[in-house]
């Protein structure tokens, strides 16, 4: 399996000061998948996803994608080597413009514009500052952003807990169109149903670690939970 993975990650530790923010957590996740990662509040899903794509570099552990080993010091790295995130805080700054973030990450902006127009989101000027823009569509910028890189493993960290259905709708549309064109995904959401329904695999993590993975149409929630739990239910 891990040998034609998209994604391959063994051993990834991290600690922040005193705090283990993740112990060893293994993630595999192959082409053309969509992958949930799951597990309680603290669970180390966050910091794990940080480590992937150079937000913060990771102590222990490797990984390869596509069979080229990861070590990231910046996200724009990222974007280079087939990797970009929306991450669980957006990471725009407040103060500038849309057009000045997207120029600080070396995104084309006609490109963004070109994805925005694409899923329908209206009313968004780049000319704008980002704090005068409500979250959600912050949110749906990010996800153009990402997209503009057109990453081979688009990350998203709890990109819907900030949205309304039609514009999750959106975000799983965006999900399905990149592992049919043969890229992947890895899904975070606390949302079961989702996961269920747009995921094809999932791993669990625990207290810093992978603790399960499996087809969540085949576990459905209870198994999910149990998982998470580390509990018969
Ligand atoms: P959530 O679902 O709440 O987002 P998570 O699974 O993403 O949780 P992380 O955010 O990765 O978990 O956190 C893992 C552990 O690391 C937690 O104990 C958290 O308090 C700690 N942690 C995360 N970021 C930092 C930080 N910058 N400094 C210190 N500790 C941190």
């Amino acid at each position: 399996m891990s040998a034609d993975a998209l994604l391959a990650a063994r051993g990834v530790a991290k600690s922040y000061g005193s705090v283990l923010a993740l112990r060893s957590a293994d993630l595999t996740v192959g082409h053309g998948e969509s992958h949930a990662l799951l597990g309680a509040n603290g669970a180390g899903k966050s910091t794990f996803v940080k480590t992937l794509t150079g937000v913060i570099r990771r102590d222990r552990g490797t990984v390869t994608l596509d069979g080229a080993p990861v070590d990231l010091r910046t996200p724009a790295a990222g974007y280079a080597q087939g990797i970009a995130a929306v991450f669980q805080d957006p990471a725009l700054i407040p103060d500038l413009t849309v057009r000045h973030n997207l120029r600080l990450t070396a995104t084309d902006a006609a490109v963004v514009e070109e994805h925005l127009a694409r899923l329908e989101i209206g009313g968004l000027d780049l000319g704008e500052r980002v704090r005068d823009i409500p979250l959600p569509f912050l949110r749906m910028l990010d996800l153009a952003r990402a997209l503009a890189h057109r990453p081979k493993l688009l990350i998203l960290d709890e990109i819907t807990a900030a949205l309304p259905a039609d514009l999750s709708e959106k975000v799983f549309t965006v999900m399905a169109e990149q592992t049919r064109g043969g890229g992947s995904v890895l899904f975070i959401s606390h949302r079961l149903e989702e996961v269920i329904e747009h995921c094809d695999m999932c791993t669990v993590f625990r207290d810093g670690g992978d603790v399960a993975r499996f087809a969540p149409k085949e576990g459905r929630e209870k198994r999910i939970v149990q998982s998470m739990l580390g509990e018969q239910m």
